[in-house]
């Protein structure tokens, strides 16, 4: 028997409850597939743990840096990692709970426990279970990719998801990728006192950011300890008695890396190769994300893909922001497209890196003319006084329209001050608003006005 609802929602992330929130107010009778635990990858394997982990690696490193500030502690400082999980779990645990109950708790709302595939264009299954509807959201999300790596599968290796089950401190934490999982792992495991190898096949790290940024990261992890083999060319890895061995065919004298575990963080999938979107006829790109256009609709009239599975986005704020662009076209009237949106991230190694908009080198590949101005972290008297000098911030800026281009923040406090910047951008202000206005000191962001006053031409690349 199959039961027919107005709208079927697969996945609880970041845009599928809230929009069981807004149909089901609008009237709608809402079906919520969920198969593993409600809030999926931000709250349970995603953002909050790991943000929360870095939060008591943070407060490790500032204990042993406790003299630095004349404050004295009288004795070795050491982590507990049961005690790091069991906060980082209690504050998870709620985030999840808070979810399912809010869906099961939903006037007009069904959840279903289980996988969904789609049996038709109208129809999927969930275990025993066939439901139909006239709309259907996907937002199923992504999961650790793992590259087949010459013996991979004779070592015993961690993925972000599977890191998280640990509750004790490895001794020697080799991680394979330096992306931005791979580095905020590695930062943190470092602070709880492993030692800890980082293996990136590229030159550098960040590979997306500018060199200046990727070579002012890659000093900060280095300054606290964490080992680099970059250029990896080639890594196979091996077991010799406990240890695990990865074979590094890198420009470095060592070419082996000797450690206790290792962790995969080479990139993430998206979870759309066990949903029989064939037989719903949904098309996907050559990397399987689900193929959307602007307003996040598939080809397939009355089904939407929304969040990590349509590629057009890999963070929290972009999946909600998809929930936001649907509702606002269903609901409201309101053509709100993916191409407004700005790129928008942090990094949350310490200290973060805020970036938005484009890099130095998208701008000077562009070719436009444009101006750019910047400032060391050093001399920011908020980063000063805290302590924490690391990193610098710049500003790019296009030399015509006197718009906001593109902005990096990496230090103290650059996930929150990048925000001046962002809203600038969207508000499409000219510059010369951001650099009149008076911010609060002392802050970091107290000197973006500053930068903005100190703007100079940005050379064009030769090959743009
Ligand atoms: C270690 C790590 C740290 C991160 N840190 C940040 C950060 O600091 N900031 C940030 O913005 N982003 C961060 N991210 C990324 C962020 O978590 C994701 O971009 C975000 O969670 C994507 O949400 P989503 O809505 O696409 O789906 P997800 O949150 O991935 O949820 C998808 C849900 O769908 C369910 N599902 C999948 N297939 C099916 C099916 N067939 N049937 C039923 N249910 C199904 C899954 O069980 C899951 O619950 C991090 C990710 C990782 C891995």
């Amino acid at each position: 028997m199959t039961t027919t609802f107005d709208a079927i929602i697969i996945g609880t992330g970041q845009a599928g409850p809230s929009l069981a929130g807004r149909l089901t107010a609008a009237g709608m009778k809402v079906a919520v597939i969920e198969r593993g635990r409600f809030g999926g990858t931000c709250v349970n394997t995603g953002c909050t743990p790991t943000k929360t982990m870095v939060a008591s690696a943070y407060a490790a490193r500032v204990a042993r840096r406790a003299a630095d500030f004349g404050v004295a502690i009288g004795g070795p400082i050491t982590v507990d990692m049961k005690q790091v999980k069991a906060r980082r779990d209690a504050i998870t645990g709620k985030s999840s709970k808070g979810i399912e109950s809010w869906l099961k708790g939903m006037a007009n709302c069904t959840v279903f426990e289980g996988q969904a595939r789609f049996a038709s264009a109208h129809e999927v299954t969930v275990g025993p279970a066939r439901l139909s509807a006239e709309r259907f959201f996907i937002n199923t999300g992504a999961r650790p990719s793992v590259p087949p790596l010459p013996g991979l599968d004779h070592v015993k290796y961690f993925t972000s998801d599977s890191l998280l089950d640990i509750d004790f401190l490895p001794r020697h934490l080799i991680i394979v990728g330096g992306g931005y999982i791979g580095l905020e792992f590695g930062q943190m495991y470092r602070r709880f006192g492993s030692e800890v190898t980082i293996i990136e096949t590229g030159a550098r790290l960040m590979q997306r950011e500018d060199e200046d940024v990727s070579a002012a990261i890659k000093d900060i992890l280095e300054q606290e300890g964490i080992n680099m083999r970059l250029n990896a060319a080639c890594i196979a890895l091996s077991m010799q008695g406990d240890d695990v061995v990865a074979g590094v065919d890198c420009d470095s004298e060592s070419r082996e890396v000797r450690g206790s575990h290792v962790l995969v963080a080479v990139g993430r999938r998206p979870n759309t190769d066990d949903l029989g979107l064939e037989k719903a006829g949904i098309e996907m790109d050559k990397h399987g994300y689900i193929a959307v256009d602007d307003q996040l609709r598939t080809n397939v009239p009355g089904i939407w893909a929304l969040g990590d599975c349509n590629g057009k986005g890999a963070f929290t704020h972009t999946s909600y922001n998809d929930f936001e662009i649907v509702a606002a076209n269903l609901l409201n009237n309101d053509t709100r497209r993916v191409s407004d949106r700005h790129t928008a991230y942090a990094v949350y190694i310490d200290p973060p890196l805020g970036r938005a908009g484009m890099t130095e080198a998208e701008v000077r590949k562009s070719g436009r003319p444009a101006l750019m101005g910047q400032r060391t972290m050093a001399r920011v008297t908020r980063a000063i006084e805290k302590g924490e000098t690391n990193g610098f911030m710049k500003i790019l800026v296009d030399a015509q329209t006197h718009e906001i281009l593109g902005a990096a923040i990496l230090g103290v406090g650059g996930d929150e001050a990048i925000h001046c910047v962002l809203d600038a951008m969207y508000a499409k202000a000219p510059y010369t608003i951001v650099q009149r206005a008076v911010h609060i000191h002392p802050t970091v962001a107290e000197l973006i006005p500053t930068i903005l006053g100190e703007l100079k031409p940005l050379p064009v690349a030769l090959d743009s």
